[in-house]
C-alpha cells in the first residue's frame, strides 16, 4: 500500500518505551518526527528509524530553540519517571510558544499539574491500558472498547446469538437496552447506520454506543 504523504510535523521528547512507540507509529503513518532524548546512546540506537533524532536536555530552553521547536505542529512530552523534567519541559515549551503540547502523566495529580501549567492534552497511558484490560477481562465478548468518559462508551461486539435472524427493529436495542447501533461489520463490509429492516447474521460484529452499564448488560446477552 502507498504511504500517506507527510502531513504533520511532530517532536517527541523522551524516547523510552512510550515515546518511542508514539514516534515510530507517527512515522509509520507518514508524518515527520523529530525524536529528542538526553541520553546519547538512545539517540544513536534510534538514528536509523526516525526522521531526525537529537540528544539534548529538554529542560533547557536554549537547546529547544536551537532545534527550532516552534516549527513543530505538536510536541509530545513522553518523560515519565522524572516528573520534574516533564514539568520543566512542558513549562519551557509553552513559554516558547509551542501551540500544542501533549504530555504523559503517571497519575491524576501529575495530570492536574501539567494541565495547570498549560499542557494542551495530558494522557495517562497506564491508567488507560488498565481500564481497557479491566473491560476486556470482565466482558470477554467485547472486541473493542472506547471510553468516551461521563459513563459512556463505544464498543464493538459479536452479535449475541439470541439476536441472529432478527431485524434491527425487532431486536429493540434502543428501547430495551438504551443502545444505539452505529454500524455493522458484515462479510468484511461496513454498513454505517444500518436500516431498521437489517437482519443480523451469525458472524456480524456491531459497533454500539451507550452507557457503560447498558453495554455491560447487552454483553451479558452473549453469555
Ligand atoms: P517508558 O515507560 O516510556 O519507558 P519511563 O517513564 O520509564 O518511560 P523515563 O526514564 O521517565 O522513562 O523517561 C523516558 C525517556 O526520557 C528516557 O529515555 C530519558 O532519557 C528521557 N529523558 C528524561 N529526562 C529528559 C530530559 N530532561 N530531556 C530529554 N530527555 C529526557
Amino acid at each position: 500500500m502507498a504511504r500517506k504523504p507527510s502531513r504533520l510535523e511532530f517532536a517527541v521528547i523522551g524516547l523510552g518505551r512510550f515515546g518511542r512507540s508514539v514516534a515510530l507509529n507517527l512515522i509509520e503513518r507518514g508524518h515527520t518526527v523529530l525524536g529528542i532524548d538526553r541520553d546519547p546512546n538512545i539517540v544513536q540506537q534510534l538514528a536509523d528509524r526516525m526522521t531526525q533524532v537529537v540528544a539534548l536536555d529538554s529542560t533547557n530552553e536554549d537547546a529547544l530553540r536551537a532545534v527550532d521547536i516552534l516549527s513543530f505542529d505538536t510536541v509530545v512530552v513522553a518523560i515519565g519517571s522524572q516528573f520534574e523534567a516533564n514539568l520543566m519541559t512542558t513549562v519551557a515549551l509553552k513559554q516558547l510558544g509551542v501551540k500544542r503540547v501533549v504530555c504523559k502523566a503517571l497519575n491524576e495529580r501529575q495530570q492536574y499539574i501539567l494541565s495547570r501549567v498549560g499542557a494542551d492534552m495530558v494522557v495517562l497511558p497506564e491508567h488507560e491500558a488498565g481500564a481497557r484490560l479491566a473491560w476486556q477481562l470482565s466482558e470477554p465478548h467485547l472486541l473493542e472498547h472506547l471510553n468516551l468518559g461521563h459513563g459512556f462508551s463505544v464498543a464493538e461486539v459479536k452479535v449475541p446469538a439470541p439476536l441472529v435472524g432478527q431485524t434491527l427493529m425487532q431486536s429493540g436495542l434502543r428501547r430495551r437496552y438504551g443502545i444505539n447501533v452505529l454500524a455493522v461489520k458484515h462479510n468484511g463490509k461496513m454498513i454505517v447506520t444500518p436500516p431498521p429492516e437489517y437482519v443480523f447474521s451469525r458472524e456480524d460484529r456491531i459497533l454500539i454506543i451507550g452507557t457503560d452499564n447498558s453495554i455491560s448488560t447487552f454483553c451479558d446477552l452473549s453469555s
